[in-house]
C-alpha cells in the first residue's frame, strides 16, 4: 500500500492519504482512501482516469517497477504493437521505442499497469510476461 501526503479539505491539515491500483475496464484505475488525523474528516476516491503523478511514482515506490517482456516477433510481434499502442493512445515516438523494444523489455511501469496489458495481449492469444524489474 502507497502513502501520498495529502492536505485534509475541511481543516487543512495534512495527512497521508493510502494509495492503489485496480484494474478496470479501461485500465488501470486508482483509488485514494484518506483519514484525517486531526479532524477525522474521511474521503475515497475511485478513478479511472490516469493516476496522477505523485501517486503513480508512490504505487511504483512501494510496490516497485515491473515490466512487461514479450518474445513474439513477425506479424505477432507488429499486432503486440497495434495492441498496445491502442491501450495506451501512445504517440508515434512511443510506438518506434516500442517496436524496437519488442522481442524483450516492452513497457515498464506499475504491477497492475502491465498485468491490465498482458491481459489485453492475451485476449487475442499473445502470451507475456509481466515480472518486478526494479
Ligand atoms: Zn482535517
Amino acid at each position: 500500500m502507497a502513502i501520498v501526503a495529502h492536505i485534509c479539505e475541511r481543516c487543512g491539515a495534512e495527512s497521508g492519504a493510502s494509495a492503489n491500483q485496480s484494474i478496470g475496464p479501461s485500465g488501470a484505475m486508482w483509488t485514494l482512501s484518506f483519514r484525517c488525523r486531526t479532524c477525522g474528516y474521511t474521503f475515497e476516491a475511485d478513478c479511472s482516469y490516469d493516476t496522477p503523478e505523485h501517486i503513480r511514482n508512490a504505487i511504483l515506490e512501494s510496490g516497485g517497477v515491473w515490466g512487461l517482456k514479450l518474445a513474439s516477433t513477425g506479424t505477432e510481434r507488429l499486432k503486440a504493437v497495434k495492441i498496445l499502442r491502442e491501450a495506451l493512445h501512445m504517440s508515434l515516438e512511443d510506438v518506434a521505442r516500442l517496436k524496437a523494444a519488442i522481442p524483450g523489455l516492452a513497457l515498464q511501469g506499475t504491477r497492475l499497469e502491465m498485468q491490465y496489458l498482458q491481459i489485453q495481449l492475451a485476449e487475442t492469444g499473445i502470451t507475456s510476461t509481466v515480472e518486478r524489474i526494479g
